[in-house]
């Protein structure tokens, strides 16, 4: 660490012509660092997803900027004004709703194009849901896939269900309180339901709670209760069995077998998986 001084980099005035991409809280507004403080009280502009949102924190901080909207609606009409705005010289903050901007959120192609035209562009650091979950999850933190939610489109959505399920590291997911259970019950049936899995619910929050140790228990306990708040689930890598050893020759004929009887690659592998106790995906991978 060369700048030791966090006094006064807290209180430095945003620079000319750069674009601040800043991370704001994911729950508890006092996760707002001092820096970002700062900066969103003293740049020209704060380009934000959702104007609402953002005005709760500047109430919380006694800031008072200018806010435009900046969102996937309307990125592709803005991104032109505020690059411009930047190589004016003005200096602009760009926030999300909540956690740092891009992940998952909008603000991808506001920095390729600022990054394009030369623009300086520097982050200003705060939570991320994905990060903090993991950290929080005990599960192998230095090694991880992250992959934000998962497709909607039934073939794309297996085909990264069939990957996560055959992969050794950590494994980060987005998913929205509706849509938990659907994703676990496929959680269950591509990696088996005593895969381990640690649920982030509400981080930061009052009603904050990591739940697990696997999916079954996870799918059980959701049963018995309403399913409310904000969810990161956090999917342990696959351990691979020492006596994972079966005869892939006869499997892959069990399996051409099936097919050729009318079943679906997906419902043949599903079926030999139970009958072998072996991963779906493993019989999936030998077609
Ligand atoms: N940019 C954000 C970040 O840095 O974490 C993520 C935005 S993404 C649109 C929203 C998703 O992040 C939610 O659906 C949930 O999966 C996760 N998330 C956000 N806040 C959370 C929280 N407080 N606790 C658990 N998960 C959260």
């Amino acid at each position: 660490m060369n700048d030791i001084s966090p006094l006064s980099h807290r209180n430095s005035e945003p620079e000319e012509g750069v674009l601040y991409i800043v991370g704001t809280p994911i729950g508890n507004l006092n996760d707002l660092s001092s820096r970002a403080i700062n900066i969103l009280e003293n740049v020209n502009l704060i380009a934000c997803e959702d104007t609402r949102q953002t005005k709760k924190i500047m109430s919380k901080f006694k800031i008072k900027n200018t806010l435009i909207s900046f969102n996937k609606f309307n990125s592709l009409k803005k991104i032109p004004k505020i690059v411009e705005n930047l190589k004016k010289g003005g200096s602009i903050a760009l926030v999300s709703d909540a956690g740092m901007p891009n992940i998952c959120d909008p603000g991808e192609e506001l920095v390729k194009e600022a990054r394009t035209n030369n623009i300086q562009t520097v982050c200003i650091p705060g939570p991320c849901a994905a990060i903090v979950a993991l950290v929080a999850s005990g599960f192998p933190a230095s090694k991880f896939v992250f992959e934000g939610f998962l497709p909607k489109k039934k073939s794309d959505r297996e085909k990264i269900l069939n990957e996560i399920s055959s992969n050794q590291k950590t494994t980060i997911l987005y998913e929205s309180p509706h849509r938990i259970n659907r994703l676990l019950e496929e959680l269950k049936e591509f990696c088996g339901g005593s895969r381990e899995i640690q649920i982030a619910r509400e981080l930061t929050k009052k009603f904050e709670e990591i739940i697990g140790p696997d999916i079954d228990s996870v799918i059980n306990l959701f049963k018995s209760r309403e399913i409310i708040g904000e969810f990161t689930i956090i999917l342990k890598g696959r351990v691979k069995p020492a006596n994972e050893k079966f005869n892939k020759i006869q499997v892959k004929k069990d399996l051409q077998e099936l097919i050729d009887a009318g079943l679906s690659l997906s419902a043949a592998s599903k079926y030999l998986a139970k009958k072998l106790n072996l991963s779906k995906n493993i019989i999936y991978d030998l077609y």
